[in-house]
Order: structure tokens, then sequence, then C-alpha cells
């Protein structure tokens, strides 16, 4: 009888500066590490496996890419490949691991190229490092969430822009995270500096009143989320839904029908409480729960619409 294998612990490649590494030389100096977070930028991309077709698909690639190279170029990093080209290299990644289960796709770009110093304004070209590893999808699964409103206020545009994907943002979302979960909620609303809502650490938030979808508009101290977008789009086109982008109050959490949130990384994730205040009955709404079967069909390919937005690797 064969006996099962241990999933590998790591993939066989990573994807930096230009070429398929393996994962024991893709190493950096300790000492790199003083500076490299300060301006680096990222991505979180997914790519879903299709059960019947047994093949993965990567979802919004070039939508992704695209939004890296804008956060490179907010930070004034000049990359050596444009976004078509590293789309082909997370292509090449993925093939090369053999990719066929759900997995996490990260693009990573730093100024990592020699300099000592934080300002590091002469070192244009940045590093990109791309690597992956195999997640576990919440969707379908019933998982719901607390949240509570956090007392720090979101970073602004003029302060650390946080419509891009850059790691230092996170200092903000760690400050509310790390507070809230102290106080026993799961995760974070947090507020602009005009004290309307803005988003979770990491993840948008709509909610749903008398069967509307609302969610706060891009200038509102969120990141420009792609599943924020893909998400609207559906509502109007599949589920017949109206939407409004505007201003959000923090009360209109607490009366809310419906709250969720969504991103790469939370996909949709019903929140059933905000500061304790129930929201609704406290279960999954209606509204969610049908997004949520229809984000999991078209991000796995399961007879579902929108077929530009997913690449086979
Ligand atoms: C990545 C991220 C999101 C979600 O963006 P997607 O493009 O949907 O993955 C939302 N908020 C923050 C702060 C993020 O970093």
């Amino acid at each position: 009888m064969a006996t099962p294998q241990a999933a590998p612990a790591h993939p066989k490649y990573v994807w930096w500066n230009g070429e398929l590494v393996e994962w024991d030389h893709a190493t950096v100096h300790v000492t790199a590490m003083e500076w490299v977070g300060v301006s680096a930028v990222f991505e979180g991309i997914k790519a879903y496996a299709n059960p019947e077709e047994e093949k993965a698909y990567v979802f919004r690639l070039s939508e992704h890419m695209q939004r890296f190279d804008e956060s490179m170029r907010l930070m004034r990093m000049e990359p050596e490949w444009n976004a078509e080209q590293l789309s082909e290299s997370v292509l090449a990644l993925l093939r090369a691991n053999g990719v066929r289960e759900d997995t996490y796709i990260r693009p990573f770009a730093y100024r990592g190229r020699g300099g000592r110093s934080f300002r590091s304004a002469s070192e244009n070209a940045p590093s990109i490092l791309i690597n992956t590893h195999p997640f576990t999808t919440t969707l379908k699964t019933g998982k719901t969430i607390t949240t509570g409103v956090s007392s720090w206020t979101r970073i602004s545009d003029n302060v650390m822009p946080p419509r891009v994907k850059a790691v230092a943002n996170y200092q903000n979302s760690q400050l509310a995270w790390q507070e809230v979960m102290r106080n026993g909620y799961d995760d974070a609303i947090i507020l602009n500096e005009r004290h309307k809502v803005a988003e979770a650490p990491g993840a948008c938030v709509m909610l749903v009143k008398r069967g509307r979808v609302i969610t706060p508009p891009v200038t509102a101290g969120v990141l420009e989320s792609i599943t924020r977008s893909t998400l609207l789009q559906m509502f109007e086109e599949q589920l017949g839904t109206r939407t409004e982008e505007r201003e959000v109050d923090r009360t209109e959490l607490y009366l809310a029908d419906e709250v969720f949130l969504c991103g790469t990384g939370a996909e949709v994730t019903p929140v059933v409480s905000v500061d304790r205040y129930p929201v609704g009955n406290g279960q999954i709404g209606p509204i969610t729960s049908r997004m949520i079967d229809l984000y999991h069909d078209v991000v796995r390919g399961l007879d579902a619409p929108y077929d530009p937005w997913r690449t086979a690797i």
C-alpha cells in the first residue's frame, strides 16, 4: 500500500529578480532587514483550484500586476519588468511549482540592492521577489467574525497613502488589530481623519441597508481593492442589487442589515457584530450569502461568468 506523502513544507522555487531560484538558495543577508521594509510594496493574489478541470486559475492577475506597478511608481521605483512581464513571471513560477491547489501569490518589491540608509533615494530599480504558498479558503464554510471600531485613525493620502499596498501601511493596521483583538474582537474597523468609516486593517468593508450595498469611496482612506470593485460589479450585474459608493458613518454599521469584509485575503467574510451591536439577526445575511456563493463559483470558474478575470495556470 502506498503511504500518503506529506505535502512539501515549501514550493520548489521563488521568482527573484528575473530568475526561478530554488527555495534554499533565495536568501538575503540579515542586515538587509534594517531598511528593506520601509519602502517595500507588495501584492496579494489568489489562485483557486477548479476540481472539475483539475487545474487552477489565478484571479484577476493583470489587475493585481497593474496595481503592483502603480504601488512601485508611487514609491518612485523603476522596475525592470512591466506588469505584463511580471504576470508571465507569476505563471512561470506557478507552473514550475506544479501548482494545482488553492495558492496564495505574494509579489514583493523592495530597495535591496545596496546602500545602507533609510533614505535609499538613489536606488530606483527595486528587487522583486514572488513567492507562493497554499491557503485554505473560508468561502462557504460558514465562518463569521465580530468586529470593533478601533480608536486609531486610518492613515490618509497626504501622510501615508492607503491607496497602495505598502508594507509600512500595516503599522497602522497592526495598531488597530492589536487593540481590538485584546478587547475580544476578531477584527477591526478603522475610521478616517473625518471620522467616517474607512476599512478594516486588511480588507474593505461593505454594508447592506434596505436591499442596497453601500461602501466607502476610494477617497475615504481605503486601499483600492480589486475585490471591492469585483463585488460592486457582480452585485449590479449578477444579483441585481443597487450599490452606492459614499461616505459611511460609524452608526450606520450599528444599524445595518448586513455587514461584510472583502479582499483577496478576506474573500467575503460576514460580520455578525460591530462593537457588540448585533448585525441584523446575528447570522449571515441573505445578500452576503448569495455573494459568497457567486464569488466562490467565479473564482473557481465553476460554470461562472467573467472568463477574462481568470487566467489558467
Ligand atoms: C489588500 C488589502 C485590501 C483588499 O484588496 P484586494 O485588492 O481586494 O485584495 C483591503 N485593504 C487593505 C488595507 C489591504 O491591504
